[in-house]
């Protein structure tokens, strides 16, 4: 018999193309890795940072999102997900792509109001970043099938196109803030990266339809619903 007091929460996963599914472990983000991004955020350019979003956090693809509670400015951020296939601490860049099991298009919703008001209160940005439902991601495709460093990366809504951009402009290279985040944590197999947006990040509204890619993945379709209710 179970000592778990009630059952364990299931484990989020994603999509493998070709087959399987990938147990997810933590949710990394990056923050400015796009020069453009950076500017249009009224930021200074400075080394990547990172913060995370909780695990069950994770949308699968094609489905609807509900509008977040607490907040009037719900903006997408298209983003290149790296998925790591092993553990690993203290790697360097040379070596880090060895922990890459595939790739996927992913959105990184924020609640720009809430995260707004946390920068200027010098607080966490948890709240603005790491709510339910703010992680759709589409299926993985493995690495076998080649790693990503160039490559058009673009979001649309209602069919307008409010991203486009090309992975070559990311500041620091996915090797290198794998290498960086092993030195802050313990990598392991299950982890997401979030590698950054590019600029044309924008606010949604409830009926929006997002499409979003990365050139040889995957794309990404969700919709927003109507805002949840609160409890
Ligand atoms: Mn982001």
């Amino acid at each position: 018999m179970s000592e778990f007091v009630f059952a364990p929460p299931a484990t989020p996963a994603v999509a493998i193309e070709g087959g399987g599914r990938f147990p997810i472990h933590r949710i990394y983000c990056v923050g400015r890795n796009y020069a453009d991004h950076v500017r249009e955020m009224g930021s200074q350019p400075t080394a990547p940072f990172f913060f995370m979003k909780p695990a069950d956090a994770l949308v699968a693809n094609g489905a609807a999102i509900p509008y977040p509670p607490r907040t009037a400015n719900l903006q997408h951020e298209i983003e290149l997900v790296a998925a790591l296939g092993r553990a690993g601490r203290n790697l360097s860049p040379a070596s880090a792509l060895e922990y890459v099991f595939g790739y996927a298009a992913g959105i990184d919703l924020t609640r720009r109001d809430l995260q707004s008001a946390a920068k200027q209160g010098g607080l966490p940005w948890d709240s603005g970043k790491g709510f339910d439902h703010s992680a759709p991601v589409a299926a993985i495709r493995p690495a076998a099938r080649g790693h990503l460093s160039r490559g058009r990366i673009w979001l649309e809504v209602n069919g307008e196109t409010r991203q486009d951009s090309d992975l070559s402009m990311m500041l620091t290279s996915v090797p290198q803030l794998i290498a960086e985040l092993s030195t802050l944590y313990e990598l392991r197999a299950g982890d997401l990266i979030f590698t950054g947006t590019p600029a044309g990040v924008g606010a949604l509204q409830p009926g929006d339809r997002l499409e979003g890619g990365i050139e040889g993945l995957e794309v990404l379709r969700n919709t927003i619903a109507a805002r949840a209710s609160l409890p």
